[in-house]
């Protein structure tokens, strides 16, 4: 997804992906111009290095809401974009409302994923999801899919069970970019770099990841030297956390709940529902992650991409909480919920405005 400057610059990530081991790659029309470099980077690979290139499992995606003829169609040229006769996995492209899942299940797309299974386009069929538990739980239970490509980050464990019951009934789980979206861990603030030291924090959190007995991690690499730390990943004694691993994780917590104070939101969801639809726990998340690690770039970040990523993050900011005082009693922790959104909307949002104003 984030080579996508020049075939070059793929062909060489993907260089250093095999050299590090990796042997997933996953893409998607929607990436631009990814497929197309990537089926350039794979026939250079088959010829330089025919038994890695064998090895690795490509997967691709499809947007949910496409006709049958639509999505036939998009499948094939996915296809002889990659340069090749089947994929491994083909995912639903971001699952993320009701209607996408019934288009899975019952609708066209039901009929695209089993035409493309039966005509031996694709190995087998899954999907991608940043929409609530209990839709991914539905698409889970229904049986349908083989996979699944989740939210599942150190610092927002929230999906963990979710993916350890996959992971029991045989569902493949990757992590969907704990790096970026699990914090900007590539460019982690001075705080957390002490709390995780000698560690790198992107280190723990992919060991974290492993330790919790996730299938797969999408690193999001956009140049060779992002895969650096992959490399050097390995498990120590047959295990990937080791007691000074443990010893850095539960310091970090610590610490981060030190910072807090009585303020940390344990994101526990007993606040919910909002009768204004405001997302509590999410918008508390980011409070605790910009005042217990110190992750003020990150929190801004995705604060003020709410509204503005359609289906694919949260609607609704901590403005819109009226004190209507329905959450306070539903907190175990007694927290004074409109206090601290209207804390975390003074300190989140639309940093430059804030900024015309001194
Ligand atoms: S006080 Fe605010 S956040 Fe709490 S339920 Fe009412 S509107 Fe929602
Ligand atoms: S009930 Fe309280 S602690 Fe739990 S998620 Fe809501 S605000 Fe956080």
């Amino acid at each position: 997804m984030r080579a996508t400057g020049s075939a070059a610059q793929m062909a060489s990530v993907l260089q250093a992906a095999v050299a590090a081991g990796i042997n997933h790659i996953e893409t998607a029309p929607a990436y631009g111009p990814a497929e197309s470099f990537l089926g350039l980077a794979l026939t250079d690979l088959r010829q330089q290095q025919p038994e890695l290139a064998a090895d690795l499992v490509i997967t691709s995606k499809l947007l949910p809401g496409l006709s049958l003829e639509e999505g036939q169609q998009q499948l094939r040229q996915v296809l002889e974009r990659l340069g090749l006769p089947q994929l491994h996995n083909l995912a639903v492209h971001g699952l993320n409302r009701s209607e996408h899942l019934e288009w899975a299940l019952r609708g066209e797309g039901s009929a695209l994923l089993a035409w493309a299974q039966a005509e031996g386009l694709v190995q087998q069929v899954g999907f991608s999801s940043h929409g609530s538990n209990d839709l991914i739980e539905e698409a889970l239970a229904s049986e349908q899919f083989q996979f699944c490509s989740l939210h599942l980050h150190w610092f927002d464990q929230q999906r963990i069970p979710l993916a350890q019951a996959a992971l029991q009934r045989g569902i493949g789980v990757l992590a969907i970019s704990p790096a970026d979206k699990g914090g900007r861990l590539y460019a982690p603030p001075a705080p957390l770099i002490e709390d995780c030291a000698p560690f790198h924090p992107l280190e723990l959190a992919y060991r974290f990841l492993l330790d919790q007995g996730i299938s797969t991690l999408s690193l999001g690499a956009a140049q060779a030297s992002d895969l650096s730390l992959a490399s050097a990943l390995a498990p120590s004694g047959g295990r990937w956390l080791s007691p000074a691993h443990r010893a850095a994780l539960a310091r970090i917590e610590s610490n981060g709940a030190a910072r807090l104070g009585d303020s940390a939101c344990h994101q526990c969801r007993a606040c919910l529902p909002c009768p204004k639809e405001v997302p509590i726990p999410a918008l508390l998340r980011l409070r605790n992650l910009d005042i217990g690690h110190g992750m003020r770039a990150f929190a801004e970040e995705r604060y003020n991409l709410i509204g503005r990523a359609g289906h694919w993050w949260e609607q609704i900011n901590a403005d819109a909480c009226q004190r209507c005082g329905d959450c306070l009693p539903r907190c175990p922790h007694q927290l004074p919920i409109p206090d601290l959104l209207a804390e975390t909307h003074r300190r989140l949002a639309a940093a430059p405005r804030r900024r015309l104003w001194g």
